[in-house]
C-alpha cells in the first residue's frame, strides 16, 4: 500500500476501511516523514478556523473524561458540572463525547460490542498521533 497525501486525507476523515487504517496508522508511526506529512495536512486544515471554539473543539480541552461521562450518566456529579457536561453534549455537540457516552449507554457496556470497542481505540490511538511528542 502506497501512502499518498490522499491516502492521509482520507484518513483523517475516516473514510479508510479498517485494515487500510491499521496500516496507514502504523505506517505513521514507523514513518517520521509520515508523520510530519500528516500533521501538515491537519495544520493546513486548521487554517482559517482559528477561533478558539474551533481550537478548543479540535485539541478536546474541554472533553470530560470517560469517568466523568459515566458518573455524569449515573447524575453523580455536582450540579455545575452536570450542566457543563450537558452544554458540551447537546450544544457544542462533541462527536467525540457523545459517542462515549452512547458506548458507556449501550446495555452491556463496550467490551459486548467489539465495534464500537475497535472504533473507540482506532478513536484515542489516531488523537495520540496529534499529539505533541513528549520530551
Ligand atoms: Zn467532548
Amino acid at each position: 500500500m502506497t501512502i499518498t497525501k490522499a491516502t492521509l486525507d482520507a484518513f483523517i476523515d475516516d473514510h479508510l476501511n479498517e485494515q487500510d487504517s491499521i496500516r496507514v496508522e502504523k505506517a505513521v508511526r514507523e514513518s517520521p516523514e509520515l508523520h510530519t506529512l500528516l500533521k501538515s495536512i491537519v495544520a493546513s486544515r486548521d487554517i482559517g478556523d482559528h477561533s478558539i471554539g474551533a481550537i478548543w473543539r479540535r485539541e478536546h480541552l474541554s472533553c470530560p473524561t470517560r469517568e466523568e461521562l459515566s458518573s455524569y450518566k449515573e447524575e453523580a456529579l455536582d450540579t455545575q458540572r452536570i450542566d457543563y457536561i450537558k452544554f458540551h453534549l447537546e450544544i457544542v455537540g462533541c462527536n467525540a463525547c457523545q459517542a462515549n457516552l452512547l458506548d458507556l449507554n449501550s446495555a452491556k457496556g463496550p467490551k459486548a460490542n467489539p465495534a464500537a470497542r475497535e472504533k473507540h481505540r482506532q478513536f484515542l490511538e489516531n488523537s495520540k498521533l496529534l499529539l505533541p511528542k513528549k520530551q
